[in-house]
């Protein structure tokens, strides 16, 4: 019995007319595929993207050097030199992310009691020589500047949830 139905089921062609059927529903069906870099799908605020060191509004950057975000960091990929300023107020002289190290886990901007390291939603990066994967306090400070109205607005929208 179960010959003569694979017989008739080859005959008729049924497997190839089961798959035509759910190619026919998804031809018609809502499409779901994202057209990148054109498109782009919702992002979260919290998104782990680039790194940024971020200023208060005088311009007066925000770390206060604690090694905070040095000592949390899982992957060892922050270093952080500091020194007194002639004000008494202590800064770092040296903060670099290993990229290649880092893991993105975002405990650094959990740490950090002033939120001045934080990632942000810029994920279209690339390196070009051995080392750009170092990010210097510069290169961080310079990301925080030009991303800092989405930092903002990302944080205060995810405040209630913080
Ligand atoms: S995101 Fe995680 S791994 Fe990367 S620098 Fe911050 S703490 Fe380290
Ligand atoms: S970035 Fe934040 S946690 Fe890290 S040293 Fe500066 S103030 Fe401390």
């Amino acid at each position: 019995m179960a010959s003569i139905a694979h017989w008739i089921k080859s005959f008729t062609l049924w497997e190839l007319l089961k798959g035509m059927r759910l190619t026919g529903r998804y031809l018609f069906s809502r499409k779901i595929t994202v057209q990148y870099p054109e498109e782009k799908t919702p992002m979260s605020p919290r998104f782990r993207g680039l790194h940024a060191l971020r200023r208060y509004k005088n311009g007066e950057e925000r770390c206060i050097a604690c090694k905070l975000c040095e000592a949390v960091c899982p992957a060892l990929a922050i270093t952080i030199d500091s020194e007194q300023r002639e004000d008494g107020t202590r800064r770092t002289t040296r903060y670099d992310i290993d990229l290649f190290k880092c893991i993105f886990c975002g405990f650094c901007e959990e740490a950090c009691p002033v939120d001045s390291i934080v990632e942000t939603r810029h994920f279209e990066y690339h390196f070009e020589n051995q080392g750009d994967q170092i990010m210097t306090k510069s290169d961080l400070l310079k990301i925080g500047d030009r991303f800092e109205d989405q930092i903002a607005a990302d944080r205060k929208a995810d405040a209630p949830y913080r």
